[in-house]
């Protein structure tokens, strides 16, 4: 961002004035807004969840199930809680291996299995943040407005309607991951992993 550092080191007030009416106008603008609200996102759940004890390696690895459930649970509590929607339960499912968890509109479903498991603790938030990020895209669908870009929302709905949304089984891994809703919620989930300097 030149235009914002150039403000930040050039004290001189014309120049800084003038830069400030700059970023206020490009707030104004819907997908600016989009852009600027899902940074201040990503900035608050770093934030939130570094303060989650549970989410240290060397405390995970010390864990079962069900305290690692808990924890799980206070991650979507803080996600929710960032993203103004109701949080909704997680509930560990028997998915198949290789699925690490999934949202079936109304929880967030983690791989049974994979609860007591060796994997980085940072595949475990990611996949909480992920799945969130479903339930918050779900929650914009279903209230007009929630979410202002209406382009946004728009492509979400679509890519949500019957016969739209593409499995990585049936469709395979490309067309998976660049829909819409995929595409959003890996690029948010990972910035968020990647804030918090977690393995995975
Ligand atoms: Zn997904």
């Amino acid at each position: 961002m030149p235009e914002l550092q150039h403000a930040v080191d050039d004290v001189a007030a014309p120049e800084l004035a003038a830069d400030s009416v700059d970023m206020l106008d490009g707030a104004v603008d819907g997908q600016a807004d989009f852009a600027l609200e899902t940074d201040l996102q990503v900035q608050d759940a770093v934030a939130a969840l570094q303060q989650v004890d549970g989410i240290a390696p060397e405390r995970w690895q010390s864990l079962d199930s069900g305290g690692r459930l808990e924890v799980l649970q206070n991650v979507e509590e803080q996600m929710a809680a960032i993203q103004g929607r109701p949080s909704v339960e997680v509930t560990p499912s028997e998915l198949g291996a290789g699925t690490y968890g999934a949202f079936d509109g109304q929880r967030i479903m983690v791989n049974a299995a994979d609860l007591n498991g060796d994997q980085p603790v940072g595949e475990f938030v990611d996949t909480i943040v992920h799945e969130g990020r479903h339930a918050y895209q779900n929650y914009a669908v279903d209230h007009p407005g929630f979410v202002t870009d209406a382009a946004v929302v728009g492509a979400w709905a679509d890519n949500m309607a019957p016969g739209n949304y593409l499995s990585a089984e049936q469709y395979g891994q490309e067309l998976y991951a660049s829909q819409p809703v995929e595409a959003d919620a890996w690029n948010y989930a990972s910035r968020v992993i990647d804030g918090l300097g977690l393995p995975r």
